[in-house]
C-alpha cells in the first residue's frame, strides 16, 4: 500500500486536529500540525522580545526554529528546540498570535520548505489553512473540513472548559469570527478549498463519523482507486 500525503485543511474549530491525529493513528502515519507551527513562531517572537507584526525579524526566527513532532500516547508533543512547548502553544493568547504572524508573507515564506521538508516522505497527514492548496498542492488526498461558526464556537468552547481554561463562550466565538476573517481575507495563502479537495461539513457528524469517511477515502486512493 503506498503510503500518501494527505491534506486537511479548514477554519479554526471544525474539528481538525482531532480527526487529523485519529486518521493518522489509524493509518498509521505521521500528523504534521502545521497551526503548531505558526503558534511556535509566536511564542519564539514572544519570547525573543519581537512583535507580532515585525515581518523580518520574525521571518529571521521562523528560519531557524528547531520544530519537533511526536505522538506520545495519544497526545501529539511539540517540541521547540527540545524543549516541550505543547501547553504554552495552546494558550488562547498564542492563537491569535499565530493568526497575527501567518498573516505576514515573509513568515510564510520562511516556513514552506520547512513544511515541505517534514512532510516529504509520505505516510503523513497533514493539518493546517493552506496545506492542500500551497504546501503540497499535488498531496494525493485533500479533505477541506468545516462546520458552522456556532458550531465550531461551542466545540472551541467545550475544548478550552475541559482542559480548565476560563472562557467566555461569546468571547471564544469573537475569537473565531475574527481568526476566520484574517485567514480567508489576507492576501497570502489565504484559507480557500483546494479544487480537488473533498469537502466535508461536519456540523452534524461526530469526529469518528468523519475519520471513518476519511480513511475509506485515503485507503481507496492509495489501493490506485479513485
Ligand atoms: O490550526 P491552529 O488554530 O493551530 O492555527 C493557528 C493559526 O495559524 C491559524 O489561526 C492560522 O491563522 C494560522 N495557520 C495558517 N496556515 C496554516 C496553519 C495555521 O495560517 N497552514
Amino acid at each position: 500500500m503506498r503510503r500518501l500525503i494527505v491534506t486537511i485543511d479548514g477554519p479554526a474549530g471544525a474539528g481538525k486536529s482531532t480527526v487529523s491525529k485519529r486518521l493518522a493513528q489509524r493509518l498509521g502515519y505521521r500528523l504534521l500540525d502545521t497551526g503548531a507551527i505558526y503558534r511556535a513562531v509566536a511564542l519564539a517572537g514572544r519570547r525573543a522580545g519581537v512583535a507580532w507584526d515585525d515581518g523580518p525579524r520574525l521571518a529571521e526566527l521562523a528560519a531557524v526554529l528547531e520544530i519537533d513532532f511526536a505522538f506520545e500516547g495519544d497526545v501529539n508533543r511539540v517540541q521547540l528546540g527540545g524543549e516541550d512547548v505543547s501547553r504554552q502553544i495552546r494558550e488562547p493568547e498564542m492563537s491569535q498570535g499565530a493568526s497575527l504572524v501567518s498573516a505576514l508573507p515573509e513568515v510564510r515564506a520562511a516556513l514552506l520548505e520547512l513544511q515541505r521538508r517534514l512532510g516529504a516522505q509520505g505516510g503523513v497527514v497533514v493539518e493546517g489553512r493552506d496545506v492542500g492548496t500551497v504546501v503540497f498542492p499535488h498531496a494525493e488526498a485533500k479533505f477541506f473540513l468545516t462546520a458552522t461558526v456556532d458550531e465550531r464556537a461551542r466545540r472551541r468552547f467545550a475544548e478550552l472548559t475541559a482542559a480548565g481554561k476560563p472562557v467566555d463562550l461569546d468571547e471564544t466565538r469573537r475569537e473565531i469570527v475574527e481568526r476566520d476573517e484574517r485567514d480567508t481575507t489576507r492576501a497570502a495563502a489565504p484559507l480557500r478549498q483546494a479544487d480537488d479537495a473533498l469537502l466535508i461539513e461536519s456540523s452534524a457528524l461526530d469526529a469518528d463519523g468523519v475519520v471513518d469517511l476519511l480513511e475509506r477515502t485515503v485507503r481507496a486512493r492509495a489501493a490506485g482507486g479513485p
